[in-house]
């Protein structure tokens, strides 16, 4: 088709040659999946291999082959880990075979999901409409796929701030505002709420970051009393926030009731949902996210639990106008109120977010939920969720290691303890169990302090490990110790 065509383009010069090069790529990758457990959870990248990094920009073509060995030498086999079974360090997926492929062919098709009449915003409706049924959500919700879940709290406290403000903070800025604008959630949340509230220009102090229980939820009397305090100095609170899953150690607040406060006291009210709004889906869980389903907003992250492919997160709102009031504004070359052409269509998710420009994130969610079903993700989680029991249950019994906080979800955190030292000397050592770890390649857990002691913290989200892999980890965290601790004799 393409014989008449001599002038310079991107596209391959010989199209059998590219297309034998893209079968490779899909055996190379497909292999290297089937065999991710052979190889070390990670390493780091050999300096030969950083310095490589470094090379100036081309000038002149190198040809897809080329460029293809040089991916295979320098970035295939040096990966963050996350798709390894013993990978549970910060919160993270693996990933789904069909997800990858999925975002290959988006990428092929290269829609723009700003606007427009095509199908890929069909793709995505339907699986915001997923997220609603899920969630249990009114159907009347609006929403849209996002980077993550930093970004999907971001536009639930945007639609908060200029809904619950009292004047147009679009038109008259901040500075408009009489009162200082309040904002309440644990002392727990997470940090891309701070950045959210203060890119918003509330200011971090307006985040009142509110006492927890010893199980690490938010203390409701405490907020209360927070909130009732901030009304009588002359100040507006607007929303309350709440944890379906603490990142720290899996904790999800008492959504019901945090929705009673809510509806008393006439605020906003958004969950973040980033670890725990999917794990609905999960028999062992379900019940303790009720109330998640009166947010006003609700932000979940579907490239964690759900494992789809980086990125991918989801912010439902309640109140469609309201939502489209905080993000619509279209000038004449974007006016979309036409019944036929490209253009046509009120399903223009840049009204509904900062993008304006979006890429076909949804296929991937779309294909690996057909592919596997949800009730299969509810699967995965509850057996996640039983592996940090077992997980649990052995550092319990192993007499130098103790359990940091009750495990919440799937977090576990721990330390290795073998008595008689201060908790300076245990900080210090665990520190380098855990560097340890890493660096020989055996698992990769994070890390973090509660209560000013540092901790291995596991966070199981993941669907390729297997019970023995817990073995491993209580093990090696001995040994590693047990040798460490005889050096400082
Ligand atoms: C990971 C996380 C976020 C941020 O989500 P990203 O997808 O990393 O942007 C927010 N809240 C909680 C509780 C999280 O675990």
């Amino acid at each position: 088709m393409n014989s008449d065509r001599h002038y310079e383009s991107l596209d391959p010069e010989d199209w059998d040659e590219m297309r034998a090069l893209s079968h490779r790529m899909v055996d190379d990758a497909i292999d290297y999946l089937e065999k991710v457990d052979r190889r070390p959870v990670w390493q780091p990248v050999p300096e030969d291999i950083a310095t490589r990094f470094e090379s100036p920009v081309p000038r002149e073509p190198a040809g897809a082959d080329a460029v293809y060995r040089e991916f295979l030498e320098s970035v295939f086999p040096y990966p963050m880990g996350n798709i390894h079974p013993r990978f549970w360090a910060w919160y993270m997926g693996n990933g789904t075979v069909l997800g990858a492929l999925a975002d290959f062919l988006a990428a092929i098709m290269n829609p723009n999901l700003g606007g427009g009449n095509h199908v890929a915003n069909l793709v995505e409706g339907q699986v915001v409409n997923w997220m609603k049924e899920m969630l249990d959500i009114p159907m009347s919700s609006s929403g849209l796929l996002v980077s993550g879940g930093s970004m999907a709290n971001f536009v639930g406290l945007a639609v908060a701030r200029n809904t619950k403000s009292g004047f147009d903070v679009r038109q008259l800025g901040m500075h408009a505002s009489h009162r200082q604008l309040t904002v309440y959630a644990s002392a727990e949340i997470h940090s891309c709420i701070q950045k959210a509230v203060e890119l918003l220009g509330l200011g971090s102090n307006s985040l009142r970051k509110i006492s927890v229980n010893d199980d690490f939820t938010i203390n409701i009397e405490a907020l209360e009393a927070a909130i009732s305090a901030d009304r009588k100095s002359g100040l507006q609170p607007i929303c309350i926030i709440g944890n379906a899953g603490t990142i720290n150690t899996g904790a999800i607040d008492d959504l019901a009731a945090l929705a009673d406060l809510s509806e008393r006291e006439e605020l906003w009210f958004h969950v973040d949902g980033a670890i725990g709004a999917v794990a609905v889906l999960a028999e062992n869980v379900k019940e303790q996210l009720s109330g998640i389903e009166r947010a006003d907003s609700v932000a979940l992250d579907l490239h964690k639990w759900m494992h789809i492919p980086f990125e991918a997160g989801c912010v439902l709102v309640r109140h469609d106008e309201a939502h489209r009031k905080t993000f619509s504004l279209t000038p004449e070359y974007l006016e979309h109120d036409n019944t036929r052409g490209l253009a046509a269509g009120r399903l223009w998710f840049s009204d509904y977010g900062l993008q304006l420009s979006r890429q076909f994130r949804a296929l991937k969610v779309w294909m690996s939920i057909k592919e596997h079903g949800l009730d299969r993700f509810g699967r995965m989680m509850t057996r996640n969720i039983k592996q940090a029991h077992y997980l649990g249950q052995l550092i319990e019994k192993e007499q130098d290691m103790e359990l940091m906080a009750p495990i919440g979800l799937n977090i576990v955190c721990f330390r290795f303890n073998p008595g008689k030292m201060d908790d300076e000397t245990l900080n210090a050592l665990n520190k380098e169990i855990l560097i340890q770890l890493q660096e020989q390649g055996i698992c990769a857990p994070s890390y973090t302090t509660l209560n000013g002691r540092y901790c291995l913290r596991a966070a199981i989200a993941n669907h390729r490990s297997v019970q023995n892999d817990f073995d491993v980890l209580v093990e090696q965290v001995v040994r590693i110790g047990r040798k460490l601790t005889k050096q400082c004799r």
